[in-house]
């Protein structure tokens, strides 16, 4: 029998004012029960009658607005790998994703995360997310890093084991912080990189170290990337960002002193401040682009600007 979990609820139940509540790829509502994993007959019987998303290298199977599940008596002769993704709780239906490197599926019908994820429902969403994540992560890692040797798919997905000495290994996410600087006036500052065009700024970013806490990695890569101090550190939100491996664990930071801004030119070519009147002209102007509604950043800069009524206006200066 499925259980909600009491993970679940908790995530059904967001809503925290000033927090970040609505992140496109941190929607799912599957249950991924992970206990099922562990009985490799039962994952058989599930696969024998699961929705199966085929994921040809980082690209699912998709149309503009849906994800496109098939039975596995369809999945191609090719070679390729299968995971769990887990199992609806609504009607006991489980989904799996079917990984390959062959070109098994027709042009038109492969879509990026980035492309499908902001317009997929949530519990697709949360599918697309899993399969990409896990993709990514078993095409990069056919061998042990202990030994070399050849790895396996085991566990339905959650682990590949070695070959040779049957040593474990488990997927990983490289975490990185996202921060949502604030100087005294109530404006933001946003970054531009030398490798993207020209109007294109978003929010400051860096991967964490090790050893590093977040709230440590928050004030190095403002103070890194753009020389300013922050303070009043506040968690805002999450969401997994599998291109290939990160999760993007967002903040809020504020600035006392802006006298010491300056890209370092190297990762930040340009800083800017924006007050949302700023950023309103600037859009309206083509001079600036937001990032893509995909984007931890753009839900970031969303919350603080506050103002639904500059939606459609927005909408007109996203990338894609
Ligand atoms: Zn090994």
């Amino acid at each position: 029998m499925l259980v909600v979990s009491p993970i679940m609820s908790a995530i059904g139940n967001k809503g925290n004012k000033g927090q970040l509540d609505n992140l496109v790829l941190a929607r799912s509502t599957i249950d991924r029960a992970s206990d099922l994993r562990l009985h490799g007959q039962k994952l058989e019987e599930l696969w024998q009658q699961a929705k199966i998303l085929v994921m040809v290298n980082d690209r699912v199977r998709a149309s503009d607005t849906n994800l496109i599940f098939c039975a596995s008596a369809e999945i191609p002769s090719s070679q390729g790998e299968k995971y769990f993704l887990g199992i609806d709780r609504k009607d006991g239906q489980s989904y799996f994703t079917w990984h390959t490197n062959d070109e098994v599926i027709a042009e038109e019908e492969l879509r990026t995360l980035r492309q499908v994820g902001a317009l997929l429902s949530n519990f697709e969403a949360g599918l697309a997310v899993h399969a990409v994540a896990l993709g990514n992560w078993h095409s990069a890692h056919p061998r042990c890093s202990k030994c070399g040797a050849l790895t396996r798919v085991d566990l339905g997905g959650a682990v590949r084991i070695c070959e040779v000495e049957g040593s474990q290994h488990h997927p990983r996410t490289d975490p990185a912080v996202i921060v949502l600087v604030q100087d005294e006036n109530d404006r933001i500052l946003l970054g531009h990189q030398a490798a993207w065009p020209p109007t294109r700024f978003s929010n400051l970013a860096g991967f964490l170290e090790p050893g590093e806490s977040f709230e440590h990695c928050v004030a190095r890569e403002v103070a890194e990337e753009s020389g300013v101090i922050v303070h009043s550190i506040r968690y805002l939100g999450s969401q997994p960002w599998p291109f290939p491996a990160s999760i993007m664990i967002a903040f809020e930071a504020r600035t006392s002193d802006i006298s010491t801004a300056r890209p370092d030119g190297e990762e930040i070519t340009e800083l800017r401040w924006f007050s949302r009147e700023e950023m309103k002209t600037a859009v309206q102007t083509g001079v600036l682009h937001l990032p893509p509604r995909v984007s931890v950043s753009r839900a970031m800069i969303d919350l603080w600007y506050g103002d639904c009524a500059l939606e459609d206006l927005i909408e007109i200066g996203t990338l894609t």
